[in-house]
């Protein structure tokens, strides 16, 4: 197998034990990083590295088990359903935190949308839902158009998001004339469909990522942007500065900028919370007013936690930005801070 650092013989069963992602990138985000004047940051996203071996960590950080409460379907924050649609991914990502899912034959993916509609169908708190996986986009879309006849007629769902690196991938993809009508449909049921997508650095961003997302946009579809913060690929406040930047222009809204998890086979790519607080701060203080709407997030197993600043009394700061419970959603919290920390589980309790 090829890796970054040189060719290496591996036996299936290594690569199974490890963990290690599947290797599949499209000819068109080849091309992309190539010609993108960023290959030497771009390469490590897509790349498999001999690091992955060597990085520790688990396959489900953020308790996703723990929150499924029916085949498919995860129900962690009350307002949120995320379904997960499908194992495949148009290439795969080195970083990915659904190691477990992605590339294989997962049973964690939603076989039977009855049932999951049938769920959502009682919880009226339910608002929004996401299909996530792996990728939706690599779904057809008579496909999505058969899983959105479940979603559409529950009367509380107000908007269906579809998170998706496909934009990146594979963007034409997205210039499907039918897709345009499923989007309609999204909107004819009265609910507002949303794509967030996933640009980890400006050098992924390219011409037919832009058109396509100016087209559909102009068909009423709202776009996010989350990224992952990642060792090697952006952990730079003038890269993340640009690539904010230009989703703005793009009519993307800056959403979330994630802390790399302690993924096993992933860890390598986490930033330490210093430097990233320090890149956050960097970033804000290159952009306007309008162009950061991000917020910096630690998707914990107990929550996602805003990661706000580290004091002059040595404790980092941060708040709940989502919670199970309710009643700590937005109170302000601190833990001592510890050199090379990266997660909320390095920070000791007091
Ligand atoms: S596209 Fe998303 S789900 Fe697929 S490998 Fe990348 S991060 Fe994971």
């Amino acid at each position: 197998m090829n890796f970054i650092e040189g060719r290496r013989v591996v036996t299936q069963r290594e690569l199974h034990a490890n963990s290690i992602t599947r290797h599949h990138v499209t000819n068109f985000y080849r091309e992309q990083i190539a010609n993108s004047g960023y290959y030497d940051h771009l390469k490590y996203i897509v790349e498999p590295s001999i690091e992955e071996f060597e990085s520790l960590g688990n396959l489900d950080t953020s308790g996703e088990n723990d929150n499924t409460v029916v085949r498919g379907l995860q129900h962690k924050y009350a307002q949120t359903g995320l379904l997960l649609v499908t194992d495949r991914c148009a290439s795969y990502c080195r970083y990915c935190f659904r190691k477990r899912i992605v590339g294989k034959n997962s049973d964690e993916i939603a076989p039977d949308f009855a049932e999951i509609a049938q769920y959502i169908g009682s919880h009226s708190e339910m608002t929004n839902v996401l299909l996530s996986g792996g990728d939706p986009f690599v779904l057809s879309t008579p496909k999505l158009d058969k899983i959105l006849d479940y979603l559409l007629p529950i009367p509380h769902l107000e908007s269906i998001r579809f998170g998706t690196k496909a934009v990146a991938y594979q963007p034409k993809r997205f210039e499907d004339p039918a897709l345009s009508a499923l989007f309609q449909r999204i909107h004819e049921a009265g609910k507002t469909p949303v794509i967030v997508v996933h640009f980890d650095h400006i050098g992924e961003i390219s011409v037919d990522a832009e058109r396509n997302i100016r087209s559909l946009r102009a068909r009423g579809v709202q776009f996010l942007n989350q990224s992952v913060l990642l060792s090697k690929v952006n952990d730079d406040p003038e890269i993340l500065a640009a690539t904010f930047a230009k989703c703005h222009q793009t009519g993307v809204r800056p959403y979330y900028l994630f802390q790399g998890r302690p993924v096993k086979g992933a860890s390598h790519f986490q930033v330490s919370l210093r430097r990233g607080i320090e890149i956050t701060h960097g970033i804000n203080q290159r952009l306007s007013g309008i162009q950061k709407t991000f917020k910096y997030i630690m998707s914990h197993y107990t929550g996602k936690i805003e990661i706000l600043d580290l004091g002059a009394d040595g404790r980092v700061y941060m708040r709940y930005h989502q919670n199970k419970a309710p009643e700590k959603i937005g109170k302000i919290f601190s833990r001592p801070h510890v050199e090379g920390a990266c997660w909320l589980d390095d920070l000791p309790e007091e």
